[in-house]
């Protein structure tokens, strides 16, 4: 059993943000499962299930994966026993409906959100920033090609949805459609700002200062 008190966060941003940067770096300190829909279809595509391919499509041309689908996803995954004690959601909910769903089922749990990170960084940054990220093809750890290249001998590969075109397009449905969840939270008073144009360490910092303030 962990002594560690239930904790249970949200990761809001743009694409290239450096959620999933973050999300890995919080969740070794807080102890809590990392739940990153991102990752949960594109394990789906790797195993080459009906869900991942048609996912797959949608994902490379930057196109959100319909509400019901990660709806699905998410609510399992959050009844698994490791999920109990809290989790850090990364990528979800990107909707409104997908934000009233979270919200109905832990009401229904009878727990509460303990925050909501959103961390900002400006459109004209987010092409260059996504346009050199590449990951370790084994641990999956991120990296950028000029702001924080890999080792030597590191095997890196780049998202199939990491090209110019889907990044435009990720951007637009980042704006049209997950901006309308920041005043829904907002209005809970959930909401924490955090400036993700800075390094790394410096936005970790950032979050954990505005989550003890919570
Ligand atoms: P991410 O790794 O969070 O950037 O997600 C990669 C892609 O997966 C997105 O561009 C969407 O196509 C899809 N995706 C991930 N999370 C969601 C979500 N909550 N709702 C809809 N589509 C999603």
């Amino acid at each position: 059993m962990s002594n560690n008190p239930e904790v249970r966060l949200i990761l809001v941003g743009p694409p290239g943000a450096g959620k999933g940067t973050q999300a890995k770096r919080l969740v070794d300190t807080l102890q809590i499962p990392h739940i990153s829909t991102g990752d949960m279809l594109r394990a789906a595509r790797e195993a080459g299930t009906e869900l991942g391919r048609k996912a797959g499509e949608l994902m490379d041309r930057g196109e959100l994966v319909p509400d019901d689908v990660v709806i699905g996803l998410v609510m399992e995954r959050i009844a698994e026993p490791d999920a109990k004690r809290g989790f850090m959601l990364d990528g979800f909910p990107r909707t409104r409906p997908q934000a009233e769903a979270l919200d109905a089922a832990l009401e229904a749990a009878a727990v509460e959100l303990d925050g909501v990170v959103l961390i900002e960084v400006e459109d004209a940054k987010i092409e260059r920033r996504i346009t050199g990220r590449r990951s370790d093809a084994v641990t999956g750890d991120i990296y950028h090609m000029e702001f924080d290249p890999p080792p030597d001998g590191v095997d890196v590969v780049q998202r199939p949805d990491d090209t110019v075109e889907a990044v435009r397009a990720r951007l637009a449905k980042y704006h049209a459609s997950t901006a309308p969840i920041i005043p829904y939270y907002d209005a809970q008073g959930l909401l924490r700002r955090v400036n993700g144009d800075q390094s790394p360490d410096a936005v970790t910092h950032e979050i954990m200062v505005a989550l003890e303030r919570a």
